[in-house]
């Protein structure tokens, strides 16, 4: 897996704002969503950060017994190094959460990208929406962001939310 590098603004150990538990967030430079309000508008560069490969990355998440988010920035932007990160954790037995800026109804419409977030957990979803912003909501900025439980929606074919005991 040594061929695969991502650019990467920050790796954070043992957070516990992107998703439940203690996690390792993972940020990926670039982004092309350009939300207005945005609270992280460096993250829009996709030569920002620096250049990890999976083996670093992967050295970095077994450091730790913690589940795993895949933030940015937009992941799936970096999509072909995602679905070879997303095998590997969960080799090594944990969870992982995606946040976009795509919609779940536009990633239906790109089988590429759907195939990779297929993978996946939970999808917090949408662009964020400053008219809609809410510093209350868990785990999201505004409030038409989904967290979607990603295994269930595409067996029931509709939009299944995230519960916490997942
Ligand atoms: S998707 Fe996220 S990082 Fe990208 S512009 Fe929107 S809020 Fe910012």
């Amino acid at each position: 897996m040594s061929s695969y590098t991502a650019k990467i603004l920050d790796i954070v150990r043992g957070t516990t704002v992107d998703g439940p538990g203690f996690r390792t967030s993972i940020y990926f430079a670039g982004c092309l969503h350009e939300c207005p309000g945005c609270h992280n508008p460096h993250t829009w560069n996709f030569d920002a950060g620096e250049d990890y490969t999976l083996e670093q990355i992967m050295d970095i998440i077994r450091e730790e017994d913690f589940d795993v988010t895949l933030s940015g920035g937009d992941p799936l932007y970096q999509l072909e190094f995602v679905d070879r990160l997303i095998d590997e954790i969960h080799n090594f037995d944990h969870n992982v959460w995606i946040y976009t800026g795509f919609t779940w109804e536009e990633i239906l419409t790109l089988p590429n990208m759907l195939r990779v977030v297929s993978k996946a957990d939970v999808l917090v979803d949408s662009p964020f929406i400053f008219a809609l912003k809410d510093p209350d909501l868990l785990f999201r900025g505004s409030s038409n962001q989904r967290i979607i439980n990603i295994p269930k929606s595409l067996t029931v074919g509709k939009i299944e939310f995230w519960e916490r005991n997942l």
